[in-house]
């Protein structure tokens, strides 16, 4: 059928046709997401001035990135910094791309980078680096389940030449089995270059789940994912076994920095610390002890194209603080659950390619895996600046007057 935007959008109106076959019938998915966007103008009475005002190929992402696209929304992107960084994959300045509507988020950050720069450095190490897939079988009985988990145990090597087959970056380091009654968990780890590895693993367990199910006949796939991974839920597993980097990252802030920058003492940001990040979220049955690693996790993520819904267990984690001898601050987050990537997804996208450019981490590297840590070690030292100033903000009692002016536009 040829036909151009007007007809095809009155098709969906006469629901001739779905809105996903717009793009084979138009055979371009830049007219097929005009179409799609004046058909919903048409159906709720409104004018998207807005949403149809963007610079993306759409024929780029669709099959890739997005389905049944109508157009973008924006969302600013602000910088922090510089933040010096002393880790072993990012040494140097850094400004830090966020993208949020949140207003003070950006100022908060920028004032901890500020804080920490003044004082020397932030230090992030990563402890440990996988990404984990967890298929769930059904066997007939217990016994069963303990002879597939042996039988998976005698033939690893065929399974990782297996899963190897799939990739050329993903490689399977390990294996974890976790028997429930009949049931058998196989969080299966690997090591995954630049990527963040999610869809790389997926395709690697599933030829295993093939190869199992041939050999062990036994053995019934229930799904390739039995949330045991664990993807985008929080869970103490994550929490404690890591999934994606585990990074930590500690800095020590002088006392008069404290004062002149934070407008507080060691003394303040230690004792809140404790009281609301660690009794506060005891209380609160919380899976991690932290203010906000939320915030930045999810503007960093948003910023770079990262899966914006593994900002759930991206964000778990633990903040440190005690003041030393001497006394200044000695503060720590630690990150148990960053899943990023510098390849692969949303880091494609010409936007969020150009802000992972910012910080020198876009694309791969040789050897793979180099530029993928130093974004890790990156995020953590911007979580931690971030943390810092909202603890300052917090213990100065200084919050809702920096919301007020950053937030709704008011000068106090
Ligand atoms: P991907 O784009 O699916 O895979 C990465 C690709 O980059 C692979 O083709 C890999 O080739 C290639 N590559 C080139 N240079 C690389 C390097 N230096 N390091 C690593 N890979 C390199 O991305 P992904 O990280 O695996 O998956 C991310 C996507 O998964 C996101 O879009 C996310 O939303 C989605 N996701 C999927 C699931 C799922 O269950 N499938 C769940 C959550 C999220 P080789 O494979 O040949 O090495």
């Amino acid at each position: 059928m040829d036909i151009d935007v007007e007809e095809a959008v009155k098709l969906l109106l006469n629901g001739e046709v779905k809105i996903h076959e717009l793009d084979d019938l138009l055979g371009d998915s830049n007219l097929a997401t005009e179409a799609r966007r004046k058909f919903i103008e048409k159906l709720v009475k409104a004018k998207f001035d807005n949403i149809s005002f963007y610079s993306l190929d759409f024929n780029k992402l669709v099959g890739r990135n997005i389905e049944n696209p109508i157009g973008v929304v924006q969302v600013p992107l602000g910088i922090a910094g510089p933040l010096k960084i002393h880790g072993e994959y990012a040494k140097g300045d850094f400004y830090i791309p966020l993208c949020t509507t949140e207003g003070a988020l950006v100022a908060s950050v920028n004032r901890g980078c500020r804080a920490i720069t003044l004082s020397g450095e932030a230090r992030p190490l990563i402890l440990r680096d996988y990404m984990t897939r967890a298929p769930l079988f059904k066997t007939p009985s217990i016994f069963h389940a303990r002879k597939l988990v042996d039988w998976v145990k005698a033939n690893f090597n065929r399974i990782v030449e297996t899963a190897e087959s799939t990739t050329r970056h993903g490689k399977l380091l390990d294996f974890s089995p976790y028997i429930v009654g009949n049931y058998v968990f196989l969080r299966f780890k690997f090591s995954t270059g630049d990527a963040m590895g999610m869809n790389m693993v997926t395709i690697a367990v599933d030829e295993v789940r093939k190869l199992i199910e041939r050999e062990v006949p036994y053995a019934n796939c229930l799904s390739l994912s039995g949330n045991l991974c664990v993807d985008k839920k929080p869970s103490a597993l994550n929490l404690i076994e890591g999934r994606g980097k585990t990074v930590v990252c500690e800095a020590i802030v002088k006392r008069r920095v404290v004062k002149d920058v934070l407008k507080t003492s060691p003394e303040n940001i230690v004792k809140l610390n404790w009281g609301k990040n660690y009794v506060g979220s005891a209380l609160a049955g919380s899976l991690g002890f932290n203010a906000h690693f939320a915030n930045i996790i999810a503007a960093i993520f948003l910023a770079t194209g990262q899966d914006l819904a593994q900002v759930v267990e991206s964000s778990m984690g633990f903040t440190v603080a005690e003041v030393l001898e001497n006394g200044d601050l000695y503060i720590s987050v630690t990150l148990p659950s960053l899943e990023v990537g510098t390849v692969g997804g949303g880091t494609r996208l010409p936007a969020q390619s150009e802000a992972l450019s910012i910080i020198g981490c876009k694309g791969g590297s040789t050897p793979p895996g180099l530029k993928v840590k130093k974004f890790a070690e990156v995020v953590a030292s911007a979580v931690l600046a971030g943390e810092l100033s909202l603890l300052a903000a917090l213990a100065s009692h200084r919050l809702a007057n920096a919301h007020k002016r950053f937030g709704r536009g008011i000068k106090s």
